[in-house]
């Protein structure tokens, strides 16, 4: 397949160049690299609203969304306002700050799946500590996770299921031991079956399940709501402590994340992505008993010299506060249901060979009509088309995350204009994918 670039992208090429004399593949993260889809990657220089624009002064429609974040969009004003004065007063102390308390009070306060927070600075170290507390609080080592989700760059997740009748995982990454990789069990979704089975044989040994409740990070593999009740009653059940790893999910399908809009109470909650609006934030939570055990009330320790930043805290709150607006997520919802059905529409009016899967204001676009719920139904040769879709988007100024795995985000600053002109690109680009 042959790109033509109509898109004048010369200096993003160049600063890709001279990234690679940095950084492993001109990257800090390896999916910016655009190793899935045509042309070197888009420097970006400046956000505003729903809108990106690159070094070459293109400007996107953006629906990757710093990859969830800025369910504001970019460059709110409010989070602007409080960064700002928050800044004038320094950046760091390394000491308890009433913009912490702040943060921790509006969490908590509207959250009634946790008690207490602990803050910590990504999404992997957020699920880092989750599993540790739960192994601290078990006494038990081993790790339940399914196919498909994702948790980040821990070593006991970055696993996969091994070959055979064995569901004991085999590392995904290079430098991980095999003992880590064996200490976790990997399991398709949706099969209860397997679920019932190890827990059967590993009860005694197994600390934690842990599932993304809507999983997002491989496709968006949405679950029936009677798969995550069950988790939760097998988790009673077998002594296990169930961990929903709400980092993509929290804040964006609800202020209670997926545990509210399912209305099932995990045993532990991780958080990034939204909760630092913008900023480098992850956390923790549960109830005050499992809270408890964490230092310094309890023996787990978990610690950071960045946590809880003043700077991180006062973005976070300033986004968090107005995700609080009475109709905030009805809107949204409303609006990306409107998207998604424009493009559906089209694409069935043309027998195109896809579906757009949504949530809340996640969708996700898949090269396929069959029911999709579990990673192994996702056929990597539909990617090509994927490729096509987001050269053709490129094109015609829509950004979506460079990768077909990659769930779409729709966040508060797309107007209706803004997605009826997204959703008129979207079947431009879709006519040439299935031309
Ligand atoms: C993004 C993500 C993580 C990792 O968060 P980082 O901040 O990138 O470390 C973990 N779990 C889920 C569900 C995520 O979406």
């Amino acid at each position: 397949m042959e790109f033509v670039d109509t898109l004048h992208r010369t200096r993003s090429a160049q600063l890709f160049e001279e990234a690679k004399k940095y950084f492993p593949g001109g990257v800090n993260s390896p999916v910016r690299a655009f190793k899935s889809v045509s042309g070197p990657p888009l420097f970006i220089k400046e956000g505003q609203g729903c809108r990106i624009t690159d070094e070459d002064d293109n400007t996107y429609i953006d629906f990757c969304c710093s990859w969830g974040p800025l369910i504001l969009g970019h460059n709110n004003a409010k989070v602007r306002e409080l960064v700002l004065e928050t800044v004038a007063k320094g950046t760091s102390f390394g000491t308890p700050t009433r913009l912490g308390n702040q943060l921790g009070r509006l969490i908590t306060e509207n959250n009634r799946y946790i008690d207490k927070i602990r803050f910590v600075s990504s999404g992997t170290e957020a699920v880092m500590s989750a599993i540790r507390l739960a192994r601290g609080v078990t006494g038990k080592s081993k790790v339940v996770k399914f196919e498909g989700c994702y948790h980040g760059h821990v070593d006991s997740l970055l696993v996969k299921a091994g070959s055979g009748l064995a569901t004991f995982g085999v590392s995904t990454s290079a430098g991980i031991p095999e003992d880590f990789a064996k200490a976790t069990i990997v399991l398709p979704l949706d099969d209860r079956e397997l679920l019932d089975q190890a827990l059967q044989e590993h009860a005694d040994d197994i600390a934690c399940i842990i599932i993304e409740p809507a999983p997002a990070n491989n496709g968006l593999l949405l679950q029936d709501k009677s798969f995550l009740e069950c988790l939760r009653k097998k988790c009673h059940k077998y002594g296990v402590l169930l961990i929903f790893d709400e980092v993509i999910s929290g804040f964006r399908v609800g202020f209670e994340g997926a545990a509210g809009y399912y209305g099932i109470q995990p045993d532990i909650i991780t958080y990034g992505k939204i909760i630092g609006g913008g900023m480098p934030v992850g956390a923790y939570g549960a109830s005050h008993e499992i809270m408890s055990h964490i230092a310094p009330d309890g023996p787990v320790y978990q610690a950071g010299t960045l946590s809880a930043n003043p700077v991180a805290m006062a973005a976070g709150y300033a986004a968090l506060q107005q995700l609080l607006e009475p109709g905030f997520y009805e809107g949204l919802e409303r609006k990306t249901r409107h998207f998604v059905n424009a493009v559906r529409e089209h694409a069935d009016a043309k027998g195109f060979e896809m579906q757009v899967q949504q949530l809340a204001s996640i969708f996700w676009i898949a090269f396929s009509r069959d029911k999709i719920v579990r990673a192994s139904q996702i056929d990597a040769g539909s990617m090509d088309k994927f490729k096509v879709l987001h050269h053709e988007l490129l094109q015609r100024g829509v950004y979506l995350g460079p990768s077909g795995y990659e769930v779409g985000f729709v966040s508060a600053a797309h107007t209706e204009e803004d997605l009826e002109e997204a959703a008129g690109k979207m079947k431009q680009a879709l006519d040439i994918v299935f031309k």
